[in-house]
């Protein structure tokens, strides 16, 4: 007998019949001799929905509040698919996550997860139950509820299946797998049989969203195999794990992140410290920093531009005018760009990637305004209004 965690996202429970079409997955798979335990999103946009009631009534909602609303988005879909479950007639329980052991950080609204209590889980799992648990939510040590972030309930099935050493951990969702981009956006993507946890973790991290890039950093931790496939149509997906085929592809996929703001510090000294200075106190406010360029110091002074998320901007352009507008720099910040990533392990091994890159961006007359690469990634930013036509000549470039 094996014991199969399913997760299954806001679109497969968006409506009553998805809901009974999930339900009969869920019993085949139980039918078949398995234990299963299930983690389920919020319904269709319930989330989003639930985030602009609260901005009607206070723009302002502390996290914690906004913890409280978020998480009763999960907890309609879990009673409503163990009702679809009942109405098939198999034993099933919902639990929410606190009752599930999902104990967390106080990070509201980016919870952590610091254990997963697997007793109860594993007294209703003896009790030969179906177990639904409301995915992306925990509790705190104040005993408040939290929420692990946009697109959090991938990582809540990751850590059942780690907590309890899960035979299999399936990520169901809209699409057959993971794809060489979007499937969706353009036209020929194709489906990946399989892909490394290194390169899904910057795959997702770098704005392809099929799966949460804390669910892949998980996975790889606790090395829990994910299999990514759809709730719609029955055919095998992508397995993501340590090692995978390369089938001569070079890189694996394409894809864009819009959640980008690019800021620009203009005319600062060009003494040292200048760079320390900034990054460390964005550091201390925990602003992440991704792409970075520095131009060359020209009359004493110099240029230093980097991205950030847009949610960060205004915070990270208060911070930079308070050191620097002192000695004239000027702070601004865009969030007009996008950025544009190739990832890969094969490109490790090949020179000539970059290029292919960027004269398929020059063919299609789009402007790069920075570059930055890794071992596995290559990212470049670009005007916002042209990211799909990028995506979609970059793909094409790599994947015909
Ligand atoms: P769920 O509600 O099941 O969590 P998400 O909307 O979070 O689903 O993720 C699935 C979506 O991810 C797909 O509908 C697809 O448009 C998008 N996506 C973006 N990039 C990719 C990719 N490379 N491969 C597959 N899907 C992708
Ligand atoms: N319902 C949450 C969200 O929309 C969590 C999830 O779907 O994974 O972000
Ligand atoms: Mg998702």
């Amino acid at each position: 007998m094996s014991l199969i965690v399913q997760k299954f996202g806001g679109s497969s429970v968006a409506n009553a019949e998805r809901v009974m079409n999930v339900a009969r997955i869920i019993t085949d798979t139980y039918k078949n001799g398995n234990n299963v335990v299930v983690v389920v999103s919020a319904q269709g946009d319930t989330t989003d929905d639930l985030i602009e009631k609260a901005k009607e009534i206070n723009p302002n909602a502390s996290k914690r509040e906004m913890d409280m609303l978020l998480t009763a988005g999960e907890q309609i879909s879990i009673s409503l698919l163990a009702m679809a479950i009942e109405s098939l007639g198999y034993p099933v329980i919902s639990l929410l996550g606190w009752q599930a052991g999902f104990f967390t950080n106080s990070s509201y609204g980016m919870a952590r997860i610091h254990e997963v209590k697997t007793e109860r889980l594993e007294r209703e799992l003896d009790q030969k139950k179906i177990v639904i648990v409301a995915g992306f939510q925990g509790l705190n040590k104040y005993e408040d509820l939290t929420t692990l972030g946009r697109g959090g309930s991938d990582t809540s099935a990751v850590a059942i299946a780690a907590a309890l050493h899960a035979d299999r951990c399936q990520i169901f969702t809209d699409v057959t797998g993971v794809f060489t981009a979007d499937p969706r956006k353009v036209e020929n993507a194709q489906k990946l049989s399989d892909i490394t946890y290194d390169e899904m973790l910057e795959f997702a991290t770098l704005g392809a969203q099929v799966l949460n890039n804390r669910s892949v950093e998980m996975a790889k931790k606790y090395n829990v195999e994910l299999e990514v496939l759809s709730s719609m149509v029955r055919e095998k997906g992508t397995i993501v794990r340590e090692v995978a085929n390369m089938e001569k592809m070079l890189i694996r996929g394409v894809t864009k992140d819009t959640d980008v703001a690019r800021i620009s510090v203009v005319g600062m000294k060009d003494i040292p410290g200048n760079a320390f200075k900034m990054f460390s106190r964005l550091a201390q406010k925990k602003i992440n920093i991704d792409v970075i360029l520095q131009s060359v110091g020209r009359d004493g002074t110099k240029d230093i531009s980097f991205t950030c998320a847009k949610n960060c901007a205004d915070d990270a352009v208060a911070i930079l005018e308070d050191i620097f507008s002192m000695e004239g720099a000027v702070v601004s910040s865009d969030t007009t760009v996008a950025k544009i990533s190739i990832v890969g392990a094969g490109m490790q091994s090949h020179s000539g990637t970059a290029s292919k890159m960027f004269g398929a961006l020059y063919e299609a007359g789009i402007n790069i305004s920075m570059i930055s690469t890794s071992e596995i990634t290559i990212s470049v930013l670009i005007d916002k209004e042209l990211a799909d036509k990028a995506v979609s000549a970059v793909h094409k470039a790599f994947f015909g």
